[in-house]
C-alpha cells in the first residue's frame, strides 16, 4: 500500500477497502518508525490528522468524493496551516502557531485531503541540503550519510521513504526539483503565478512557487489539479481557465522535439549523471522523440544573478521578523533597537543572515545600480534565451543536479560550492518557466539521479505527459530505498 499511486489509494477509499482514518493511521505508524532517524517531519499531530480523516470518511460516505479526498499529504512547513506549528525551518518561528491557512492548505482541506504533518526544510527555504534547518538536517532515505537536497528535503525524504503518499514543496531556485532528484521522486515547479503564494512564507517573492512532490508524474498531475488556480490574495496569481493536468498523460510522444542545451553537458557534470541523462534521452528517442541541440548562452550568469536578486528580495521580506508582532523575541534588552538586534541575531541562522547582508548591500544607495539593476537586466537576457530555444523545441531536457546526493557536511562550510549545486535549476525560476524532475537512474553509492524537463509557460500538461510516457516505459520511479 505504501507504494500505491494516488489513483489506487483513491480507488481503495471509494470501494471502502480502507477508510481514510485507517490509511492515515498506517502512514502515521510509518512516520513513528522512520522519522526519528530521517527527521523529515518537524511536526506530526495525529489527533489533528485523524480528525481530518474522519471528516474525509464522512464525505466519502455521503458520496462527496474528489480525487484527493481521504488521502494524507505531507505539507512543507513553509505553508501556514491554521492551528499547526508553522516554523519555516527557523528558530524565529519555532513557536509560531498559524492563525490562518495558506491558499494551498485551504484547497487540500476543502477537497477532504488529510494534513499528515509539516515537513522539515532549510531555514526560510535557503539552502540545497536541508542542513540550514533549525530542526536539524534530514537524512536521505537512500543513504543516511547523504543529504536529501533542499530546501524541500523533508518533503522529498518523506515521499521517498513512503512516509507520505505525496507532499507539497516550494521552489525559488530549485527546491522542488533538486530534492526530488536527490531522493528519487518526481516534482514539478509550475509556471510562476499558477499556484497562489498566499500563506506561503515569503523568501524571494518574484521567484517563489509552490508545487507538488510525489512518486510519479500522474500523481503530480492529480495534485496540481488541486493546487493551481487564481487567488485574489496573491497579486501575482494568474487569472486562467481551470485546466485538467491529467488530460494529456496518455498522448503519444511521436515527433516531440527535445532541446538539449549544450551548456548543460559541460564541465562540472558528474559522469554518472551524464550517462543516466543520455540513457533517458535514448529512451525518449525510442518513443518517437527527436533531439535538437540548443544553446542557453546566459545560463552561466544565472547563479550570480540569482544571488543578487533572491537575497535582495529576502532582505526585504524578512524585515517583518522584528520580535514585535509574532515569532521569536529575545529576552533581556534595554531598548527597542536592542530588542530588534538581539531578536534577529538570535532568531536567524548563519545562512539567512548571510542573505540578508548580501541583499541589504546590493539594494543600498550606491550599489543598487551596479548590482540590483544589472541583475534585473541579465534576468531578462536569461529569459530570452529560453524563448528563443522554445522556437526550436517543445521541451528542454538535462540533468536536474550536477551530481547525485552529496554527503552531509560535505558542502555546508562552503556557501559558494553549495550555491553551484543549483546551476541547472535556477535559470528556470528567473524566467518564470515550469520545470520538473523525474527519477532516471542511480549514480555513485546507489544514490538517485533526476532528469530535468523544462517546458514553455503553461505547458504543465505537456510536461506531465512527457514524464508519464517515460514512466510507463521505465521503472526508476517505482524503486524504493531499502527500508521496511
Ligand atoms: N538552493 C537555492 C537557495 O539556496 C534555492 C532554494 C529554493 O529554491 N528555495 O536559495
Amino acid at each position: 500500500m505504501f507504494n500505491s499511486s494516488l489513483r489506487a489509494l483513491s480507488a481503495m477509499l471509494a470501494e471502502r477497502k480502507i477508510s481514510s482514518v485507517e490509511l492515515t493511521q498506517e502512514f502515521l505508524a510509518r512516520i513513528d518508525r522512520h522519522n526519528p532517524d530521517l527527521n523529515a517531519y518537524i511536526t506530526v499531530d495525529p489527533e489533528k490528522s485523524l480528525a481530518q480523516a474522519r471528516i474525509a470518511d464522512s464525505m466519502i460516505a455521503e458520496g462527496r468524493m474528489q480525487p484527493m479526498t481521504g488521502i494524507p499529504v505531507a505539507q512543507k512547513d513553509i505553508f501556514c496551516s491554521k492551528g499547526w506549528l508553522t516554523t519555516c525551518g527557523s528558530k524565529m518561528l519555532s513557536g509560531f502557531v498559524s492563525p490562518y491557512d495558506a491558499h494551498v492548505i485551504e484547497k487540500f482541506n476543502a477537497a477532504g485531503a488529510v494534513n499528515l504533518g509539516k515537513t522539515n526544510m532549510d531555514e526560510f527555504a535557503m539552502g540545497s541540503s536541508n542542513e540550514t534547518s533549525f530542526f536539524g538536517p534530514v537524512k536521505n532515505p537512500w543513504d543516511r550519510k547523504a543529504v536529501p537536497g533542499g530546501s524541500s528535503g523533508g518533503s522529498a525524504a518523506a515521499v521517498a521513504a513512503r512516509m507520505a503518499p505525496a507532499a507539497t514543496g516550494t521552489d525559488t531556485g530549485g527546491s522542488i526539483r533538486q530534492p526530488a532528484a536527490l531522493c528519487g521522486i518526481s516534482g514539478i515547479k509550475p509556471t510562476y503565478g499558477l499556484v497562489s503564494r498566499y500563506g506561503m512564507i515569503a523568501f524571494a517573492s518574484s521567484l517563489d512557487q509552490g508545487g507538488p512532490m510525489a512518486k510519479s508524474a500522474e500523481d503530480l498531475a492529480i495534485m496540481l489539479n488541486l493546487m493551481a488556480g487564481h487567488d485574489s490574495r496573491d497579486s501575482t496569481s494568474l487569472v486562467r481557465d481551470e485546466e485538467d493536468y491529467t488530460r494529456d498523460l496518455d498522448c503519444p510522444l511521436e515527433g516531440l522535439r527535445i532541446g538539449l542545451p549544450k551548456e548543460y553537458f559541460a564541465k562540472g557534470l558528474s559522469p554518472a549523471v551524464e550517462k543516466a541523462v543520455q540513457a533517458a534521452i535514448s529512451e525518449y528517442q525510442k518513443l518517437g522523440a527527436k533531439v535538437v541541440e540548443i544553446s542557453l548562452p546566459n545560463t552561466r550568469l544565472s547563479i550570480p544573478v540569482y544571488y543578487v536578486l533572491a537575497p535582495a528580495e529576502a532582505s526585504s521580506n524578512l524585515s517583518r521578523y522584528d520580535g514585535v508582532r509574532y515569532g521569536y523575541r529575545a529576552q533581556g534588552y534595554g531598548d527597542l533597537v536592542e530588542m530588534y538586534e538581539k531578536t534577529r541575531a538570535e532568531g536567524f541562522g548563519a545562512e539567512v543572515k548571510r542573505r540578508i547582508m548580501i541583499g541589504t548591500y546590493v539594494l543600498s544607495h550606491g550599489y543598487y545600480d551596479a548590482y540590483y539593476i544589472q541583475a534585473q537586466k541579465l534576468r531578462r537576457l536569461i529569459a530570452r534565451d529560453f524563448s528563443e530555444a522554445f522556437g526550436q523545441c517543445d521541451v528542454i531536457m538535462g540533468p536536474t543536479s550536477p551530481s547525485a546526493a552529496f554527503d552531509l557536511g560535505e558542502k555546508s562550510s562552503d556557501p559558494v560550492e553549495m550555491y553551484l549545486s543549483d546551476i541547472y535549476t535556477i535559470a528556470v525560476n528567473l524566467a518564470g518557466l515550469p520545470g520538473m524532475s523525474i527519477p532516471a537512474g542511480f549514480g555513485e553509492n546507489g544514490r538517485p539521479i533526476g532528469l530535468q524537463i523544462v517546458g514553455n509557460y503553461f505547458s504543465e500538461a505537456k510536461m506531465l505527459n512527457v514524464a508519464h510516457q517515460y514512466q510507463k516505459n521505465t521503472d526508476w520511479h517505482l524503486r524504493m530505498p531499502s527500508i521496511e
